[in-house]
């Protein structure tokens, strides 16, 4: 707890404690502790809420979007932009809308963590609707689905070769920089296991990224004894209890997690036992599902997080169970500015599209229908999805029960929604 404070404040204190920093180096001198502990009597005092986002500041702006089911977040530092991941596609045109209102004109990076949907869809929206220096991708390990084919395509069109970054490969970004931190190599069967992650790191500060990682995966970076020790953790695959290992938080000793899922999204995500993990851990929790767009802000020393910890430990099933589903924002907006911004944006049809959710709209049938299980990585597929063809003979069988196939520990595919 005495870390958490120390390190990540809430509200408007980073302001503050930027002003202050910024006289320092104007000439008052003093060292970091100093100021540090300055800073916390006048933020203490200090009652208003400063916009989290400017564009003249030099810190280091991570914001977790709202695109229900999937992830997305915009990294900002002075003039440079990186996007790690777009969302599904009816979270695209939003992702588009929401990089031009804050001004992004051009990214430095775009990185994808894997190929599937949630994650890939926004990716090509924006390609197509901004400038971009460099893509950072996994390479194509067969992925043969419309939308890598319509990022294939945006990425010939605008002239970008994408880079596959082997672990351990560093980038600089403004002021800070990143790491490739997962997979240990890109030699998995199943493409989250692939998933790119980065660490993001500025001062004292750093962010985990890594997609839909799993816990093969995060196993075999664990092995490899990867420094994976964060600040903020954006939690893996939506907060799947098929990632996000015991030991895996723990070596990421997050004090901060961010769950980025579809309120009440009917994979169950966030896990409850994932949440008590999180709990364990002392960590403080946010959730896109129930609080929108989380804004986290660091000036190299702190990380000030726009929203306060969320309370609800209440896993995707169980909000489900109690029938939310939906956008939070939609259905509390924070503030009546952004009740009627949300209102415009609806108007304008730039809003994000709720509730159709591929798996919501979906009738499962009375049991007819057949899904290939993956006996060796506990997946199941339906018959046409890409990802059965590479599936070993041996490990390989078919049923028709689909709950029956749930209750056995077998986690649907994110390609093929079965
Ligand atoms: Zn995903
Ligand atoms: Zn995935």
């Amino acid at each position: 707890m005495q870390l958490q404070r120390k390190k990540i404040s809430r509200l408007g204190i980073l302001w503050f404690s930027f002003l202050l920093m910024s006289l320092a180096v104007c000439g008052c001198g003093g060292n970091g502790q100093t100021q540090q502990q300055e800073n916390k009597s006048v933020e203490e005092e200090a009652g208003t809420k400063e916009p989290a986002f400017s564009t003249e500041s030099e810190a280091l702006t991570v914001l977790f979007l709202d695109v229900g089911q999937g992830s997305s977040a915009l990294v900002h530092q002075k003039d440079s932009w990186m996007l790690i991941d777009g969302g599904d596609r009816e979270y695209s045109a939003y992702v588009v809308s929401f990089l031009k209102q804050q001004g992004v004109k051009r990214l430095d990076y775009v990185v994808v963590s894997h190929y599937d949907s949630d994650h890939l869809s926004g990716v090509v929206g924006v390609l197509n609707a901004l400038e971009c220096d460099q893509v950072l991708a996994p390479p194509d390990l067969g992925s043969d689905t419309k939308i890598f084919a319509s990022f294939e395509k945006a990425c010939e069109e605008k002239g970008i070769v994408p880079l596959n970054p082997k672990l351990g490969e560093t980038f600089s970004f403004a002021d800070s920089s990143f790491r490739v931190v997962s997979p240990a190599a890109y030699e998995y069967e199943d493409s989250n296991s692939n998933s790119l992650g980065i660490r993001l790191e500025y001062g004292d500060n750093s962010f985990l990224i890594c997609g839909d990682c799993t816990e093969e995966s995060e196993q075999d970076l664990l092995y490899q004894k990867v420094d994976l020790k964060s600040d903020v953790f954006a939690a893996n695959h939506h907060g799947s209890r098929y990632s996000n290992s015991e030991e895996f938080l723990q070596a990421v000793a997050p004090e901060a997690v961010v769950v980025s899922c579809g309120i009440g999204n009917s994979y169950g995500h966030p896990d409850a036992s994932v949440l008590l993990n999180i709990q364990k851990l002392g960590a403080d929790l946010y959730r896109t599902d129930l609080q929108g767009v989380i804004t986290a802000v660091s000036d190299g020393t702190q990380i000030t997080f726009e929203q306060e910890p969320s309370m609800d430990y209440r896993s995707g099933t169980e909000l489900r169970e109690a029938g939310e589903t939906g956008s939070a924002k939609e259905q509390t907006p924070e503030t009546e500015a952004e009740g009627a911004e949300n209102e415009e944006q609806k108007a304008n049809g730039q809003g994000p599209e709720l509730e159709l959710y591929d798996d919501d709209v979906r009738s499962y049938g009375s049991g007819e229908q057949e899904y290939v299980l993956n006996t060796n990585t506990k997946k199941f597929h339906l018959p046409t999805c890409s990802g059965v063809q590479s599936i070993k003979e041996e490990n390989r069988s078919s049923q028709t029960d689909r709950a029956s196939i749930l209750q056995q520990g077998y986690a649907p595919c994110q390609r093929c929604n079965p």
